[in-house]
C-alpha cells in the first residue's frame, strides 16, 4: 500500500535519513528498529508529510504524494510526546479530529458519539469518556491518544515509540493490545522502538535502521535466527560476537581456538547466540566432542529482566560473554563472583561473518550487506 523509494533527508549537511527504500504491505504490522538517533522519527516524519524528503519519493496506493499536504494523506501519526488537549475530556479529545477534519467534517453530534464510544471499547476506555485527561494515567493517555488518531480511520497509522513512556508490565500488556487494535481495524501501523524485543515481538515484518540506512528488512523469526550483517546482530542485542580469525578450521581470538566449520574460513566474526549457551560444571563437558564447541569463563554477574536472567562471564580477555535463561523454564543459579563454569554450545548454531560484516552461510554464499 505504501512505498517508499530512495528517500533522503539531510539537516545541516548531515545524512539522517540516507537511501531508504522499503513497502508497507495492506493489513500490515511493520516494526522498525533502531537506536536513539538513527532517524526514526525524521522517517515518520517524512511519510506523514510533516517534512520533505530532499530525495526520493512516496507512493501511497499507486499515488505519488511526495508533495501532499499532511491534512490530505490519510495518514495517522501518533507522536512520542502524544499532546492531548489538557482541559478537554476524553471523549472532547477524540472528538475533536471528527468534528474538525479538514474535508468532511461530522456535525451529527449523535455519530460523533457512536464513532467515539466504539473507538473507547476498542483501546479498553470504555467508561473514562467523560474524565479530564488531567484525571487519568499515563497508559490511558497512551490510549486515548492512540484512539484520537485512529477514530479518523486512517489507512497508515505510525506509531513513535508508542510504548516507551510505560513501565514495565503496562508495556508487555499494552504489546499484546496493540497488535489486537491493529487486527481488529485492519489499518497498517508503522510501529518504531528502541527495544529489540518490541520489533521482534510485534512485527509482522522488521526493519532495521543503522545511521539512518536500512540494513535489513525480514520476518522477526528469520532475521532473529539469521541476522544479515553483524551490524544487525548487534542491534538485535541478543548473541555474543567475538572478533578474531580463522586458522586451519580454528576460530582464533584472545587465548581462545575454536572449530570453525570449513565453509567459514575467512570469518572474522564468530557470533553465538546468548540463549544457545550451556552452563555447565568445569570437566563436565566432553570437549572431545566434535559438534561440541566449549570454553571457561568466569562468572561475574546476573542480570534480571522480567520473566528471564542473563548470566554474564568475563573471558580471558576481559571481554563479557552474555548466557541467557528463561525462567518459566528454569529456577535461576545463584553462582558466586569469580566462580569459574564451563559453557558449551552446539558448533551447527554459530554464525560467521565475514570481516565485511556479511554472513557466510553454509553454501558460502554471502547474504544481505553491511
Ligand atoms: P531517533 O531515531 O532517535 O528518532 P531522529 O530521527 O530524531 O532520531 O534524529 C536523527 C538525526 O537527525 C539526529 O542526528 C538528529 O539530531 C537529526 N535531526 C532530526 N531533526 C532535526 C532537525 N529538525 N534539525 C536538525 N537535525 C535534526
Ligand atoms: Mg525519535
Amino acid at each position: 500500500m505504501l512505498e517508499l523509494v530512495d528517500f533522503g533527508k539531510s539537516y545541516d549537511g548531515v545524512n539522517a535519513i540516507q537511501n531508504v527504500s522499503f513497502n508497507v504491505n495492506e493489513d500490515e504490522y511493520l516494526t522498525l528498529l533502531g537506536p536513539s538517533g538513527s532517524g526514526k522519527t525524521v522517517l515518520l516524519r517524512l511519510i506523514a508529510g510533516l517534512d520533505r524528503p530532499d530525495t526520493g519519493r512516496i507512493i501511497l496506493n499507486g499515488q505519488d504524494i511526495t508533495t501532499m499536504p499532511t491534512h490530505l494523506r490519510g495518514i495517522g501519526f501518533v507522536q512520542q510526546k502524544y499532546a492531548l488537549f489538557p482541559h478537554m475530556s476524553v471523549r472532547q479529545n477524540i472528538s475533536f479530529g471528527l468534528i474538525n477534519h479538514h474535508s468532511s467534517p461530522i456535525r451529527d453530534e449523535k455519530k460523533v458519539n457512536y464513532l467515539c464510544d466504539e473507538m473507547l471499547d476498542i483501546v479498553g476506555l470504555s467508561g473514562l469518556a467523560d474524565r479530564g485527561v488531567g484525571q487519568i494515567s499515563g497508559g490511558q493517555k497512551q490510549r486515548v491518544s492512540l484512539a484520537r488518531t485512529l477514530v479518523t480511520k486512517p489507512k497508515l497509522c505510525l506509531l513513535d515509540e508508542p510504548l516507551g513512556a510505560l513501565d514495565a508490565n503496562l508495556r508487555e500488556r499494552m504489546t499484546v493490545e496493540l497488535r489486537d487494535i491493529r487486527t481488529t481495524l485492519g489499518v497498517s501501523f508503522i510501529h518504531v522502538t528502541g527495544n529489540e524485543d518490541e520489533a521482534l515481538g510485534m512485527g509482522d515484518r522488521m526493519i532495521v535502521l543503522d545511521k539512518g540506512c536500512v540494513i535489513q528488512i525480514e520476518e522477526p523469526n528469520k532475521l532473529f535466527a539469521m541476522p544479515a550483517s553483524v551490524k544487525v546482530a548487534r542491534h538485535v542485542n541478543s548473541y555474543n560476537i567475538l572478533s578474531g580469525s580463522t586458522e586451519n578450521n580454528s576460530f582464533v581470538f584472545a587465548d581462545y581456538k575454536l572449530p570453525m566449520a570449513a565453509y567459514a574460513k575467512s570469518a572474522a566474526f564468530y557470533v553465538v547466540g546468548i540463549d544457545k549457551v550451556t552452563i555447565e560444571k568445569v570437566g563436565s563437558v566432553k570437549r572431545k566432542a566434535k559438534d561440541i564447541t566449549s570454553f571457561e569463563a568466569k562468572f561475574v554477574d546476573a542480570e534480571f529482566m522480567g520473566s528471564r536472567v542473563v548470566y554474564q562471564f568475563e573471558l580471558a580477555d576481559g571481554q563479557i560473554f552474555e548466557v541467557e535463561r528463561h525462567l518459566s523454564r528454569e529456577t535461576p543459579v545463584d553462582y558466586k563472583a569469580g566462580e569459574v563454569r564451563c559453557l558449551s554450545w552446539k558448533a551447527a548454531d554459530v554464525l560467521a561473518f565475514a570481516s565485511d560484516g556479511g554472513l557466510i552461510n553454509e553454501n558460502a554464499k554471502i547474504r544481505g550487506t553491511v
